[in-house]
């Protein structure tokens, strides 16, 4: 005989029993079974809420009841034909009353004992039960009802009555024995004492239920009916890439459900696993998918990790001093209070030290255990050799589960890594001796994060998920959004990075979409947006608190340059190509990078300096691989060596600097590009880039324009003052000219001294054929003393850029 349980969902309206009816109808055909069913989904949350308004004197409850009256009647019109109804309508009006009858009770003496709640929360599943057994008899031959109350005896211990077995196991094979019923519907999660009160197995208790009756009647197997397809690596509704698990051995079931997969309630392995029976979890709304075999054999071949769950809403309690340390019996103490307070604990960790034990609990137990602590500890409070009792709230427990994870090392190194990387805080550790599990405590908000980082480390084929918040999306953040548009699928083939954009704002809007935006039509998104606001920008991306999130700066902008260090504090990594903040004051800088170290969160900013070229990440090497910088020489102005490389007799020096604007080679303020001020700025970050400690004050700046053009406070009278000059800048070509010589801005550090300004570069010097908008840098070290290592190529413009902070984003991706 096989038993089939169909849980709240699969049962929840007339059209979800119609699956149930089929697929019971199909598995009948092979052999008799037994079907236990839950209450409608929702029924006994309401029969809960119920009960607690009427015993706290509030009238509403009598709402709730003519609510779950409707649920069950609307079921009845769609499931049972008018002329077969009579019969299960009485009988649902019968329960309908008493129910009202006890919460009327409870409303009198405004009192709910446990005992009562019990016989309140029975109707859920008896009048689901009825109706179901009814609609069944429509559509099997030979459709019977068994009330599970006359069945599974229990003790008095409401709430969570504990099963005689001896009885339940009696009584159960007598009755089947005799039964010639090819289907019998019976409710889960309701039985009786040997007192005939009515009891519970617990929520989520119509799972034991089935599992009883399988390990009475010795059946082939238990299938639990739900609404996914099976038991997943994650909570299929918190992680979206949890796959279902094909087998997993009794004792990983168990402690995955311990731990708070809901999808199975931990006692139901007990019954089944003593007679080997095998559970198989599947889908009623997907019933050809394979869903999950749970049997005694362990597999873990290809991945020691079975699956990671999770139970939130968890206080941790520690009880800390030194009259704890050698005294014996302390923690016998503890316990034994706990126990008397009807308290289960969760979780505990003892350091070695004995100085210390720490336990996790309910949050809704937490005030309970603390007062009855600290009353059992009171001499030794009161003598200051214990502490009292401490208490933290809203914590969630992490568990890693797996069979073989006991014969694999650096498991839970991978775990803890994973986790600090990601910013996410671990209070406590525990490890069962079995090896079976790694758990840890960590805070209720970034659960969703680290379920998900883990389940990525563990799971997901090595496959990283980048976390994109990209500030400022003109010329170079436009071209930045269309790369990852056509990178994507490359990039998660290829590199196994998946590269998501979840925020994105300009001067004006901002949008955020935390499934990821969609990047064919992020403009419109962006322009239907919220009104920007940079501190509004930064909540948001904390409060998303997504793995491995990144800040995009794509602007030129000061203020967004001050936020950095606000993210880098939160471990989430920065990537810019706005020069403020690494040319701001040293100590600036120093601070940004120590952050970017301590937070563990990349601080990348390759762009500042040649645009896409590599210069900034091959000093690094240089610098780590141990190489000393000496001298550098570089053209780093895209857009002067464009003005100078076009600038000639017939095309005159403003015309070009306009030209090189249109063509989004400057700045959006061209005097910082023609005032130098950009081009110190370069050779400033890679002076601090080789070790060397250096501001900007201490950059000599030759300048090349005239002390107006200098002054001039916008872009008109700028330009107004180029035109005026422009004698002065037909002379410098001219004397380029007579000397054979070209015109090229170039920055040089030697000797621990840096300047920049306009030189007259000779034919055979390397900068003379630099063309276009070419860098060029020359590095020389002690390592590349004679010949220096050079780099060059194009140092400016909108694409480059673009695919300069990509290179840094996949550079974060392959950490
Ligand atoms: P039923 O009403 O059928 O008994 P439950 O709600 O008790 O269903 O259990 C199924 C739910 O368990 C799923 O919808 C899912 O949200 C949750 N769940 C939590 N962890 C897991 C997991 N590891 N695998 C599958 N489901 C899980
Ligand atoms: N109806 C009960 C509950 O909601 C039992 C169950 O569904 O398993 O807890
Ligand atoms: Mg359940």
């Amino acid at each position: 005989m096989n038993v089939l349980k169909f849980g709240g969902t699969s049962v929840a309206n007339a059209q979800n029993i119609n699956l149930v009816l089929n697929i019971v109808n199909e598995t009948s055909k092979k052999e008799p079974i037994v079907v236990v069913v839950s209450a409608f989904s929702g029924v006994t949350d309401l029969l809960v809420s119920a009960a607690a308004m009427a015993s706290s004197k509030d009238k509403s409850y009598k709402e709730i009841v003519a609510q779950i009256e409707k649920k069950h009647k609307d079921a009845i019109d769609e499931l049972i034909p008018l002329s077969e109804q009579s019969e299960v309508i009485d009988a649902v009006n019968a329960n309908i009353n008493q129910l009202k009858t006890l919460l009327d009770g409870c409303f009198l003496l405004g009192e709910l004992s446990s005992r009562t709640s019990d016989a309140i929360l029975s109707f859920g599943e008896l009048l689901s039960s009825q109706i179901i057994a009814k609609a069944m008899q429509q559509k099997v031959k030979d459709a019977g009802y068994k009330d599970s109350r006359e069945l599974i005896k229990t003790d008095n211990h409401f709430g969570k009555a504990a099963v005689n077995f001896e009885v339940t196991n009696k009584l159960i094979a007598e009755f089947f024995k005799s039964s010639t019923n090819r289907v019998t519907v019976m409710p889960g999660f309701i039985a009786t004492s040997e007192d005939d009160n009515a009891t519970t197995l617990g929520r989520g208790g119509s799972d034991y239920t089935a599992a009883i009756i399988a390990g009475a009647l010795n059946s082939s197997q238990l299938e639990i009916w739900t609404d996914v397809n099976g038991m997943f690596t994650a909570n299929p509704k918190i992680v979206k890439q949890a796959r279902p698990i094909e087998t997993i051995s009794y004792q990983e079931a168990m402690e995955l459900s311990h731990f708070g997969a809901k999808v199975l309630y931990p006692p139901t392995i007990q019954p089944v696993l003593k007679k080997n029976i095998p559970i198989l979890i599947k889908n009623t709304f997907e019933p050809e998918a394979a869903g999950t075999l749970i049997t005694s054999e362990i597999s873990g071949k290809e991945n020691p990790i079975k699956g990671i769950s999770h139970i939130d809403k968890i206080a941790l309690l520690t009880l800390e001093g030194s009259g704890m340390i050698g005294v014996s019996g302390s923690s016998k103490r503890l316990f034994e209070v706990l126990s008397q307070e009807n308290i289960n604990v969760i979780f505990i960790t003892q350091a070695s030290s004995e100085h210390s034990i720490c336990i996790g609990i309910l949050n809704a137990d937490a005030d309970k255990a603390q007062k009855a602590i600290n009353r059992a500890f009171e001499i030794e409070i009161a003598q200051n050799k214990i502490d009292p009792c401490i208490v933290e709230k809203d914590l969630c427990i992490v568990a890693l589960v797996g069979e073989s994870m006991k014969n694999h090392q650096g498991l839970s190194g991978k775990m803890f890594s994973t986790l600090g990387k990601n910013n996410v805080n671990i209070r406590a550790i525990a490890q069962g001796a079995s090896e079976r599990n790694i758990s840890v405590v960590i805070n209720e908000r970034d659960v969703k994060k680290a379920l998900n980082t883990l389940h990525e480390r563990f799971f997901e084929d090595n496959t990283k998920q980048l976390n994109l918040f990209v500030m400022g999306v003109g010329n170079v953040g436009e071209k930045f959004i269309d790369q990852i548009h056509q990178q994507k699928k490359f990039l998660k083939d290829n590199l196994k990075i998946n590269v998501r954009v979840i925020g994105i704002s300009n001067s004006r809007k901002m949008h955020f979409d935390e499934e990821g935006i969609s990047l064919k039509d992020w403009q419109e998104l962006l322009n239907q947006g919220e009104a920007a606001n940079k501190d509004v920008f930064i909540e948001k991306v904390k409060a998303l608190n997504l793995r491995n999130s990144i800040f995009v700066d794509i602007t030129a902008n000061a203020e967004i340059a001050n936020t950095y260090a606000q993210y880098l504090e939160k471990s989430i990594a920065v990537v810019t190509c706005n020069k403020i903040a690494c040319s701001s004051a040293y100590d600036n800088y120093s601070h940004l990078k120590q952050l970017s170290r301590k937070y563990n969160a990349p601080f990348l900013f390759e762009t500042n300096v040649g645009a896409g070229l590599p210069i900034i990440d091959t000093l690094k090497h240089l610098i780590a691989s141990g190489d000393k910088v000496n001298r550098i020489n570089a053209v780093l102005s895209g857009s002067l060596n464009f003005i100078f490389n076009n600038f000639s007799e017939t095309y005159n020096f403003h015309d070009v600097v306009k030209e090189a604007g249109v063509q989004g080679f400057t700045e959006p303020d061209p005097k910082i590009d023609l005032s130098g001020v950009d081009v110190a700025r370069k050779i400033l970050i890679l002076i601090r880039e080789s070790g060397y400690q250096m501001e900007i004050e201490d950059i000599e700046n030759n300048s090349f324009l005239p002390a107006e053009c200098m002054n001039t406070t916008n872009n008109e009278d700028f330009f107004t003052s180029l035109i005026k000059h422009a004698g002065h800048f037909d002379n410098l070509l001219a004397e380029a000219k007579q000397k054979n010589s070209r015109l090229k801005f170039v920055a040089s550090f030697e000797n621990g001294k840096a300047n920049v300004g306009l030189q007259f570069i000779p034919a055979d010097s390397p900068f003379y054929n630099l063309e276009g908008k070419d860098n060029i840098v020359q590095f020389y070290t002690d390592r590349y003393l004679d010949q220096p290592l050079l780099i060059k190529g194009a140092g400016a413009g909108a694409a480059v850029t673009a695919s300069g902070i990509f290179a840094d984003v996949v550079r974060i991706g392959n950490v």
